[in-house]
């Protein structure tokens, strides 16, 4: 028997199977979420399971998103001649959220990792390869700076500069970073110092 009864001790324990939540922090937030307004508690309980039941994947750029094609690839507004390839739809909310590029993305759901198992087939590359023959003439690799990122970089290039110009961000971003951690001002030059690979 729980000290703190079965369903507290329930909601503790889903709270610690998240990432980065230990069991102090998961006691912790499940004292505020049942000392919180009832109403809030279901908006918190509703936004959970509605995320999950209409998450999917948009069929152009394969993000993640409720609606499909996404807002990015259905606005009229966006540059329809570069697409930007980006390991996960955190990097694309990152070069979002610095509003210095109007092109398109690309959301490879990961990178090529040998040690992990994850074979280039593992990624969305022939989804790809598949947006290729319309306007496209730019594809910007901004994979993270790491192996797996730069290796991913590689597999690309040699895939598609027949096809398309390639190039590569620059390098203001720290080695083993991921980008949904760089700072705005770093991400703006690293796109802009992109250069042919
Ligand atoms: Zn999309």
């Amino acid at each position: 028997m729980n000290v703190y009864g079965n369903n507290i001790a329930r909601l503790i324990d889903e709270l610690n199977r998240l990432p980065g939540i230990g069991a102090k922090s998961a006691a912790r937030l499940a004292f505020h979420i049942i000392n919180m307004e009832e109403s809030r508690v279901q908006a918190l309980a509703m936004a959970i399971s509605q995320a999950k039941a209409t998450v999917r994947y948009c069929q152009e750029c394969c993000t993640i998103t409720d609606i499909s094609p996404c807002g990015i690839c259905s606005g009229t507004k966006r540059d329809n001649t570069t697409i930007m390839v980006v390991e996960d739809s955190r990097d694309l909310a990152a070069y979002e959220r610095i509003k210095e590029y109007r092109g398109l993305y690309h959301v490879l759901q990961g990178a090529i990792s040998p040690m992990a198992g994850i074979t280039p087939e593992h990624l969305r590359i022939k989804e790809l390869l598949a947006r290729l023959t319309g306007d496209v003439q730019e594809v910007i690799i901004a994979t993270n700076p790491n192996v797996e990122g730069e290796a991913t970089a590689i597999y690309l290039s040699r895939l598609l500069k027949d096809t398309v110009r390639v190039t590569r961000i620059a390098h203001g971003v720290p080695i083993g970073g991921d980008l949904e951690h760089v700072d705005d001002i770093t991400l703006a030059r690293a796109l802009e110092g992109r250069r042919e690979i």
